[in-house]
């Protein structure tokens, strides 16, 4: 049936359902209520709480307000009391909508008078109800009524939200009506049965009326266990015909002396969890499996050497290799390092990226496209259309978080099927990446170096500025080197640069004019960029002034302190990268988070990091104040837009129902078992729409 013909919608309220995507009564299954309302007894209203409720009952009594500034009040009784609701500003139409005798339902908020006992009542929203009408009594038999997001579209068709859970009930009425079993079954018998599941039918009434105030969770859970199912189902397919179909390279020489050499070349000994890795890495890439593997380990935790044994890998089977970065600062500074490192080795590395000189760059390309070049290392500037590889065989993807699907993509389709290693230093919690990156597999450095002492956080007001310089001074004459970051987090913010800049001169010119202090930004050159950190790593500079272009990836072990300006600005992982610059030798480190202006929520947040070094509870912390969506500027990619899920309580659930979809998928993943029919038809039905969710990663 249309939703026009549903009782209080009409062709134009139908036009703008149709704009939010509800376009027929079965779309109202997967409108989900953001909160409900408590239907009480008028003698119950409570006495002294800030609450808001619902009464409903007859009007006995309607006064119209002598005066502008008096409220038009309306005495509503039902058996067990009477109230009076004042409502200010009524117009002269609204008012006239009351009248005695008649049966409302109120959506009252009260509190308590400020230093009196007396009740304040506040109207919000009212709708009208005919007891004698089946569908309006239905309605009010119920004593929790949901309460829906009306966006802006339905707002500008005057619906409230009172109005809004009466059309939802009736769509849900005459859907019942029409026929009992309309609200099909998504799951299993077996499903609903193992894992304690109620149906979909039961699940989709109680979450939007539910009788008891236990069936909101319990209809929560059974639907956010059939989101994410599917979602895992999606990832289990995707990784299935990966598996299946794409054949990749096997870099199967012998490389016991490629690691002997390694290992001596090598100035630290390896973390056993180092060893780990390359070994999983390493499996993966004798088989003849397409590799697509996340390599996820803590700043500092030494991901690049993982990287560069793979690399060596990939070399000594006669394959070239791309090491991509966000950065040019973390381009140069790889490649930088993994020449030197690999002097010995006689390899030919090569360094892309966007700003080199044109006749400079031509060799390169074609240094590229002969063969001549062995590891490639740059930015985005290696997705380019002009860039073409010999024999692309490995593809490595640094601080991937700070690329898009698309780049990600790109840079693979310049081999033939290379195996991929993508590393994050951002912790992702344990829930988002199996959500997020589910159809990967993981490989995790959970072990620091042993030489690595805490970095000792502190949280200081900006009133505290001179006893941090004298600090910063103490950390210069013992040799240490400094990093102060402001908050550009958008380059082109360009009041926040002038601000930096302003900062910067005057901690050069006058704060600190005994020493020499730098400062890089995203928006100067990447070779004044890159003199200016040779020159913090060659000690010619004792402080840094930054923004976060060096935020990912950069390597100084000589640099003891952090002092993050205007802490309070940025997302604690955020803070956890930047933080992660320090520590990194065998020195005591330090980082220092300034606020301005510190609120209590901010510096409840902050304190977090001074907590704790471990980036795995920093980053659910900061899910659980930022969402799931927010964590990772995703939100636009709908990926993680549940409606019913919440990621940072329902880890259980995910994991049973990514253990569920996998095993489906492992022993049928065609779903062509008649206990998976059902399965398979959801899927199609609701779930089609989401295969663009095999883009993902
Ligand atoms: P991240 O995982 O943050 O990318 P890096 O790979 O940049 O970390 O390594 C951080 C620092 O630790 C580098 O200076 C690196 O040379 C050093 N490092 C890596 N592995 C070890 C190890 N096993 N022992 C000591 N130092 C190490
Ligand atoms: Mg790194």
């Amino acid at each position: 049936m249309d939703i026009k013909f549903l009782k209080g919608v009409g062709e134009k309220r139908a036009e703008a359902f149709e704009k939010i995507g509800i376009k027929s009564l079965d779309d109202f299954i997967n409108f989900i209520p953001r909160a409900y309302l408590k239907k009480i007894p008028v003698r119950q209203i409570p006495q002294n709480l800030s609450e808001n409720t619902l009464v409903s009952g007859e009007i006995i009594d309607i006064r119209f307000p002598r005066k502008d500034n008096q409220p038009l009040e309306v005495t509503l009784y039902d058996k067990s009391g009477s109230v009076e609701i004042p409502i200010f500003g009524a117009s002269e139409f609204r008012s006239k909508q009351f009248r005695l005798k008649e049966n409302f339902l109120f959506w009252i908020k009260i509190d308590k008078e400020n230093f009196s006992s007396k009740l304040k009542i506040s109207y919000r929203d009212h709708i009208k109800i005919n007891p004698s009408d089946a569908l309006d009594a239905g309605f009010l038999k119920y004593s929790y009524i949901p309460i829906y997001e009306l966006s802006g579209i339905l707002k500008k068709t005057w619906i409230k939200p009172l109005l809004l859970s009466k059309i939802v009930f009736n769509a849900f009425s005459t859907l019942i009506k029409s026929d009992p079993e309309y609200i099909k079954e998504t799951l299993p018998d077996e499903f609903l049965k193992e894992y304690g599941l109620i149906s979909k039918k039961e699940a989709v009434l109680r979450i939007n009326f539910p009788v008891e105030f236990s069936d909101i969770e319990t209809a929560r859970k059974r639907l956010a266990f059939e989101e994410l199912f599917y979602l895992e189902l999606i990832l289990a397919l995707k990784k299935k015909s990966t598996e299946n179909e794409k054949k990749g390279i096997t870099f199967n020489r012998n490389v016991a002396d490629l690691t002997n050499e390694f290992k001596s070349i090598l100035p630290f000994k390896l973390t056993s969890a180092q060893i780990r890795v390359m070994n999983e890495i390493y499996k993966d890439m004798r088989s003849d499996k397409c590799m697509n593997r996340l390599l996820q380990g803590d700043v500092g935790s030494g991901k690049t050497i993982v990287a560069v044994f793979s690399i060596l890998v990939a070399r000594e089977n006669g394959y070239q290799s791309a090491f991509m970065c966000p950065t040019e600062i973390l381009a140069e500074q790889h490649y930088r390092n993994i020449s030197e490192l690999l002097k010995p080795l006689g390899v030919n590395i090569t360094l892309l990226v966007g700003a080199q000189k044109k006749k400079h760059r031509e060799e390169i390309l074609n240094d590229i496209r002969s063969g001549k070049s062995e590891i490639i290392i740059g930015t985005h500037a290696l997705i380019q259309e002009k860039v073409e590889f010999k024999n692309l065989g490995f593809v490595v993807i640094d601080e991937q978080h700070k690329f898009g699907v698309m780049q990600r993509a790109k840079l693979k389709e310049k081999g033939l099927n290379p195996d991929v290693l993508v590393m994050t230093a951002t912790p992702i919690p344990r829930t988002l990446s199996m959500t997020y990156y589910g159809d990967l597999d993981v490989s995790v450095i959970d072990e620091l170096p042993a030489n690595r002492i805490p970095v000792i956080t502190a949280l200081r007001k900006d009133t505290d500025k001179q006893k941090i310089y004298d600090f910063i001074r103490s950390q210069i004459k013992k040799g240490r080197q400094i990093y102060i970051i402001y908050p550009i987090i958008d380059e082109s913010e360009k009041l926040d640069l002038k601000s930096a800049e302003e900062n910067y001169l005057l901690l050069k010119n006058n704060i600190f004019r005994e020493y020499k202090v730098g400062m890089v930004h995203g928006r100067i050159l990447w070779y004044e960029k890159d003199e200016v950190m040779e020159d913090f790593k060659n000690k010619k500079l004792n402080i840094l002034v930054s923004t976060t272009v060096i935020e990912v990836g950069i390597d100084i072990p000589n640099a003891t302190v952090m002092i993050i300006e205007e802490a309070q600005r940025f997302g604690l992982s955020q803070l956890h990268q930047l933080r992660g610059r320090v520590g990194r030798g065998a020195e005591q480190s330090y980082c220092i988070l300034v606020a301005k202006n510190l609120d209590e929520v901010s510096a409840k947040r902050l304190n977090i990091l001074c907590e704790t070094n471990d980036g795995f509870k920093i980053a659910e912390a900061d899910m659980e104040i930022r969402g799931p969506g927010e964590f990772f500027g995703i939100r636009q990619s709908g990926a993680l837009n549940f409606s019913c899920t919440d990621l940072s309580k329902d880890k259980q659930i995910l994991e049973t129902a990514r253990n569920a979809a996998f095993r489906i998928i492992e022993e049928d993943f065609q779903l062509r078992k008649p206990e998976h029919i059902i399965i398979k038809n959801a899927f199609l039905k609701n779930f089609r729409n989401s295969l663009y969710l095999m883009e993902i990663a």
